[in-house]
């Protein structure tokens, strides 16, 4: 029988007032997979992951997470059953320091529990130690970047939801983040990788989905995505 997946959306809706976007978005991410979600601007990358972090509620279908259904449920729910939102990088509170801003993303967990996850943020963001007492504000994108995400790990997720943590990072950047990304993922964490960059995504995830207007438009294993002629023509200009 096939395992089944830590994240299950089955036929999700879910808009604005009476404007619908998504438009029966089915997906799953299972146990150690980096699943991409890719797109244009304005398919529906943001409303998903506000759909799925609980700040949105959906009009219709299914979200299942490890075993349980998290549709409607409020935010602070949805991350105490570990799944985790990280948004991109900017969203950070600069006017905090590098370890305050940490600290805010544990503020559920116990203090020894806390201090724990800050060290393990620091095993694997050493920059951020080094920075530590430093202003958020005054981090470069890239470093800002890796906070959003040591923030995220501090609230112990079991499956991280990463909102476009290549915008605005250099190629050199984006490499060493999706390397991060990629051993996030050997260590056992289960990720879905938002973005709207196709080529590098692709070469991390092991499965992706490619929205457009709200829907799926095409999914499968992430190589042969990126050897299709149809995507080839729609998203690399090939
Ligand atoms: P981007 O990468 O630019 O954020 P996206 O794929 O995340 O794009 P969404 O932000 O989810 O796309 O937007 C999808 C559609 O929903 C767009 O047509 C947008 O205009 C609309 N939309 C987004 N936010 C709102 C809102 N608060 N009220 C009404 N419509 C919205």
């Amino acid at each position: 029988m096939p395992e089944t997946p830590m994240l299950e959306v089955a036929d999700l809706r879910a808009g604005y007032g009476e404007a619908e976007v998504l438009r029966g978005v089915s997906l799953t991410v299972g146990a150690g997979e980096i699943v991409a979600v890719l797109g244009a601007n304005g398919v529906g990358k943001t409303t998903l992951n506000m759909t799925l972090s609980g700040v949105l509620k959906p009009w219709s279908g299914a979200i299942r997470f490890n075993g349980a259904e998290i549709g409607g449920a409020k935010p602070p729910a949805v991350v105490a059953a570990g799944l985790v939102h990280v948004p991109e990088g900017r969203k950070i509170f600069p006017n905090l320091s590098v370890r305050e801003n940490l600290e805010l993303g544990g503020y559920r967990v116990s203090k020894s529990g806390r201090d724990a996850n800050l060290q393990r943020a620091f095993d694997t963001f050493p920059r951020l130690k080094e920075r530590a007492g430093q202003y958020a504000g005054t981090l470069s994108g890239g470093e800002q970047q890796m906070l959003a995400i040591g923030r995220g790990l501090m609230s112990e997720p079991k499956l991280l939801i990463l909102d476009e943590p290549s915008l605005g990072l250099s190629p050199l950047l984006v490499e060493e983040m999706f390397g991060l990304i990629a051993s996030l993922a050997r260590d056992g964490l289960p990720i879905m990788l938002v973005e709207q960059n196709v080529v590098q995504s692709l070469d991390l995830a092991s499965r992706a989905y490619i929205l457009e207007n709200g829907e799926v438009a095409m999914q499968g294993e992430a190589a042969k995505l990126a050897a299709d002629p149809e995507l080839k023509r729609a998203y690399l200009g090939l």
